[in-house]
């Protein structure tokens, strides 16, 4: 891999199925048949893949009963089978399961609930199943709010699977993208690579692709940003550097829509919601993964003037989106972050996973940069020469795993360790990911 080549179709951290070595009988048997029956798209994670049955807290354990502590999976937020959540969806799902054409208080409860941690002005909320419809969905209500169709985002974005959305998840490789004449990429705004000020930098790259769209005659809709740039390799600061892209968005009378899917519902430690850290006020915010620890529920909160355009010449229905039991589970998620105090928790564990990350990093050379929000952090992985060093971010991915933590990598290049714990961990498993951390990298 040269300096610029960058991560294609495949997953970062794919196993590589091309070889049995290292995996015994029954795991081998299991990654034959799930091959054969679900076909090659789908991608498993490690060198050996795992085979996980249960969770508790911030740990997982394998079919052999190995404990592996769980410093990557940012969906069971509030911490695998968290007895609030569980309580929460056994009691609905033993009432009724049903849709959003019947009233149900618990729908419009959450609604009110949901748009209250939102800023004035963000204050109607839909529900969908997954974060791609519901980026999907944005893609359609700015479309028709703005009657045009450009949507710009960055790089190595990934923010879905639906047609469209896939089409604007560069991180899935040319494939993905390379039919829509709709979408226009910018380069990421990476504080490791960019000198001088990044928010006029990253405004003025905004500014070129919206010129173009408006040339070509296809016209600006949207911005679409994950507020933490997650597969652009987790790029955190110096906030507020999304700002004079979102003053110039508004400027062509186009949207913004954050993407929270990965930064929402607190893990950023400094607020709930991503956006505010860079002092925006997005016209649609997007969610999904944490927002019900693990039930399939996502969703948007948009301006209200969008919602009744939208509703006023088009109809929604998500059969499953919103419905009672994943609304229960989402409800019970707002209060375990509320009651735990787990915003704060974020923010001061991931200060401590910082500073004992920095001071390990200190002692190696491969280490480029480290950083992070809350806790959302990336160690990114260099050679002698400053270039990414991809090899050595796998290498370290499984070594953890190997110690019993779980992580993975990301990034335009694949070199930077995402690691993303639940927001209940605790300063000792924190201490133990460093301890661990430090002998992998020495
Ligand atoms: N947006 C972002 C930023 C994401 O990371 C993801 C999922 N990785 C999505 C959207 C899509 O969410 P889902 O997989 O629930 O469709």
């Amino acid at each position: 891999m040269t300096t610029l080549d960058r991560v294609g179709a495949l997953s970062v951290n794919g196993f590589d199925g091309s070889s049995s070595a290292g995996l015994s009988a029954h795991t081998r048997e299991l990654v034959d048949r799930r091959r054969r029956v679900l076909g090659p798209a789908y991608h498993l994670m490690y060198e050996t893949p795992l085979e996980l049955v249960r969770g508790e807290g911030v740990y997982v354990y394998d079919a052999d009963g190995t404990r592996y502590l769980d410093m990557y999976n940012n969906v069971a937020s509030v911490g695998h089978c968290h007895p609030r959540v569980v309580e929460a969806v056994t009691g609905q799902m033993s009432l009724i399961n049903t849709h959003t054409r019947y009233l149900h208080e618990a729908v419009i409860g959450y609604a009110e609930d949901l748009v209250g941690t939102f800023p004035d002005g963000l204050c109607t909320a839909m529900f969908t199943c997954t974060g791609s419809e519901a980026n999907d969905l944005a893609l359609r209500i700015a479309r028709h709010a703005t009657g045009r169709q450009g949507i710009i985002v960055t790089e190595s974005a990934y923010h879905g699977g639906t047609v469209d959305v896939a089409a604007c998840s560069p991180s899935m490789g040319p494939a993905s993208v390379s039919d829509a004449a709709w979408v226009r990429t910018v380069s990421a705004p990476d504080s490791y690579r960019v000198d001088g000020d990044l928010g006029t930098w990253f405004a003025e790259k905004v500014q070129e692709q919206i010129d173009d769209l408006v040339c070509s005659g296809v016209g600006f809709a949207a911005l679409m940003v994950d507020s933490i740039f997650a597969s652009d390799g987790i790029l955190p600061e110096p906030t507020p550097f999304v700002k004079p892209a979102a003053d110039v968005v508004h400027a062509a009378g186009g949207l913004l829509i954050a993407d929270e899917v990965q930064p929402g519902f607190g893990r950023l430690g400094a607020s709930m919601w991503g956006f505010e850290r860079h002092g925006l006020q997005p016209d649609i915010v997007t969610m999904g993964k944490p927002m019900g620890n693990g039930m399939p529920i996502a969703g948007l909160v948009m301006q209200g003037s969008l919602a009744e355009l939208f509703g006023r010449d088009l109809r929604y229905f998500n059969t499953f989106g919103g419905n009672p039991v994943t609304i229960a589970a989402a409800q019970a998620v707002l209060d375990v972050i509320r009651d735990d105090g787990l915003v704060a928790n974020s923010a001061s564990m991931g200060t401590r996973m910082l500073a004992g990350l920095r001071e390990a990093a200190d002692r190696v050379d491969s280490v480029g940069d480290i950083r992070g929000a809350g806790l959302f952090v990336g160690v990114e992985f260099i050679g002698p020469a400053g270039e990414p060093d991809p090899a050595e971010a796998l290498r370290v991915v499984n070594a953890m795993k190997e110690r019993g933590v779980l992580i993975s990598a990301t990034g335009s290049y694949g070199n930077t360790l995402k690691i993303r714990p639940p927001l209940t961990i605790e300063a000792a498993d924190v201490d133990l990911f460093l301890e661990q951390f430090a002998r992998v990298v020495d």
